[in-house]
């Protein structure tokens, strides 16, 4: 199996390829090209199998070319909102974002870029509400400060094309259940200027009631992977 069978553009294989990653691993293998081919993703996964490159890279390649154009013709607007990665801790929300910003020097994109955030508790909030407020196109976050943000009208999902719960189990386990069903109610399910349906995807080291809970209410007949 190679990155290229799974429907990535050769530039970004080749830039794969430059950071070591000759190969995908299982996990990429199955949720990539679902990825790409625009369905919701169920995903039982351990950290270290690489979950994490397995929803950027797709996510990355899409929002590329959507940034050129969207399936009706009209642009989206330049840095809204596109994607939103949920994780449980700051730390797991740190490595993410510098996964995507890796990943992202792979794409030719369009002038400017992709542009990412990192929201979290603990340090200031007008910082990130500035940036937020600015416009960004993709926000690595966790549930309670995002939720901070969302009831201040900091930020808006009505382009957001890609949804993430990274580690949803540990989310469930840190008792944010309540932060992240206010914050998904507060994302329309259809993106308002492309029309394109959200996608969304739930990764989690485990499963359990919580966690099909979670999937049953916001996934959209989810591809199930299991590794
Ligand atoms: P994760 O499971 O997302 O925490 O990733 C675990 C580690 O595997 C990270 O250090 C990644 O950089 C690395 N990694 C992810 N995908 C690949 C791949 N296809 N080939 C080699 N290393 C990878």
């Amino acid at each position: 199996m190679s990155f290229s069978s799974l429907g990535l553009l050769p530039e970004f294989v080749s830039h794969l390829s430059t950071l070591g990653y000759a190969s995908p691993t299982p996990i990429q293998s199955e949720a990539i090209p679902a990825i790409l081919a625009g369905q919701d993703v169920l995903a039982r996964a351990q950290t270290g199998t690489g979950k994490t490159a397995a929803f950027t890279l797709p996510i990355l390649q899409q929002l590329a070319s959507n940034t050129q154009h969207s399936r009706n013709g009209s642009q989206v607007k330049r840095h809204s909102v596109k994607a939103l990665i949920l994780t449980p801790t700051r730390e797991l929300a740190i490595q993410v974002q510098k996964s995507v910003d890796d990943y992202a020097q792979g794409l030719a994109l369009s002038a400017g870029g992709l542009t990412s955030v990192l929201v979290y508790g603990g340090v200031s909030i007008d910082r990130q509400a500035a940036v937020l407020q600015a416009g960004v196109d993709i926000v690595v976050a966790t549930p309670g400060r995002l939720l901070d943000h969302v009831t201040r009208g900091n930020v808006h999902f009505n382009a957001l094309a890609f949804l993430v719960l990274d580690e949803a189990d540990r989310m469930l386990d840190l008792g944010f259940k309540d932060e992240i069903n206010k914050i998904l109610k507060a994302i329309p399910k259809v993106q308002s200027e492309t029309q394109h349906i959200r996608q969304t995807l739930l990764f989690s080291a485990t499963f359990n009631q919580a966690v099909f809970t979670l999937s049953k209410k916001w996934l959209n007949e989810p591809i199930l992977i299991e590794m």
